[in-house]
């Protein structure tokens, strides 16, 4: 009903704003930027105040900055909840639409909690499916769900249902765009026919296993890279003949905070510039979709490349911007803060 309502208010994109709770890190007085929330849970605002250094004397002063969004989580929020946001999302990828849900923030900040963990939205999201699927098909209604799992890595794009010692070199991954149709495909990728639900968590499972053979350490990859969840929906009524074709995909993004970083060297320097280009660049997408502006720039990064025909037209899109209550990571929020500002 939000959503609906929002839609014909200003059209198909939606911010919203997770702040994770504290971990046990620290937990002193002071660590904690203080986040002022109005006291219903169902909140829109956030203050986020905190000590800036605010003259070239060093002096240092107390500083408030309110932003506002469709849709503010506070700490106590569980993805149970967070999930009642977004459900009507993955309903409309079962109606035929194309749906993007984007998880942005620094590393750490709560991205992949939100979006894979066990209860994350991945999981929750494919339940739900399966769930409308069955009761769907007292209506005549046959759907069919198949699922890819890649990851953007330095402007390429890696299949994470491969492991990497089966990985032929010479198959390339593409993207083709099928213009008539509005639909992308990528070559040479493992898509999963998710007929059962268990399927899920073993194809969760694979790619979480891909990704960090692939790593150093599983973590830093993963920070470095995009990793994009693509759900192909195709419903056919066999008493009306009417046919529909969704996709949903769950973006996990890399760590922002490079965005803030100079003085990386080498691949170091490849890999930041190529990270701050392709969110920046999604953040060119998203604006100038929000403006209606008859340019989008989707050609200037993979991601948005690949997510061309998920972004835009009548596609529907969620930015979920992940921020740390630490008052450690106060730059950094504002950054993020700052960018969902701008897109929504
Ligand atoms: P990111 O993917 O943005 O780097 P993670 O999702 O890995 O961050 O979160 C960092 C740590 O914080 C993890 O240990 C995760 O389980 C925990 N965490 C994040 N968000 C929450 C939350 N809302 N509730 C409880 N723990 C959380
Ligand atoms: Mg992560």
């Amino acid at each position: 009903i939000l959503f609906n309502k929002y839609q014909e208010l200003k059209g198909n994109i939606r911010v919203m704003c997770r702040v994770r709770p504290v971990l046990g890190e620290g937990g002193a007085e002071g660590s904690e930027a203080r986040f002022a929330f109005p006291d219903e849970k169902s909140s829109t605002q956030i203050d986020v105040t905190g000590l800036e250094e605010r003259s070239s004397l060093g002096a240092v002063t107390r500083k408030t900055h309110p932003f506002e969004f469709d849709r503010v989580f506070d700490p106590r929020i569980q993805n149970e909840e967070v999930f009642g946001e977004i459900s009507q999302l993955v309903q409309s990828a079962l109606d035929g639409y194309n749906v993007c849900i984007f998880c942005y923030g620094q590393t750490g900040s709560g991205k992949t909690f939100t979006m894979s963990s066990a209860d994350g939205m991945i999981p929750r999201a494919t339940h739900m499916i399966y769930e409308t699927i069955t009761k769907l098909e007292e209506k005549s209604w046959t759907y069919t769900m198949e699922g890819s799992f890649v990851e953007v890595y330095n402007e390429e794009l890696r299949d994470l249902l491969t492991p990497a010692k089966e990985v032929d070199g010479k198959k390339k991954i593409e993207i083709r765009h099928d213009e008539a149709r509005k639909q992308t495909t990528v070559t040479n990728v493992k898509t999963v026919r998710l007929d059962t639900a268990d399927k899920v968590e073993v194809m969760l499972r694979q790619a979480q296993n891909n990704r960090s053979v692939a790593a150093t350490k599983a973590n830093e990859r993963s920070s470095r890279s995009h990793s994009v969840f693509i759900l192909k929906l195709v419903g056919e009524n066999a008493a009306t003949g009417e046919r529909c074709e969704g996709t949903l995909n769950l973006v996990d993004l890399a760590g922002s905070e490079r965005l803030n970083h100079s003085g990386a060297e080498g691949e170091r320097m490849k890999e930041t510039q190529n990270i701050n280009k392709s969110l920046a660049c999604l953040g060119d997408v998203i604006e100038a979709l929000g403006r209606g502006s008859a340019h989008v720039p989707y050609r200037n990064s993979k991601l948005t490349h690949l997510l061309q025909y998920s972004l835009g037209g009548n596609s529907k899109t969620l930015m979920f911007v992940m921020v740390s209550p630490l008052e450690a990571h106060l730059k950094e929020t504002l950054t993020s803060l700052r960018f969902a500002t701008k897109v929504r």
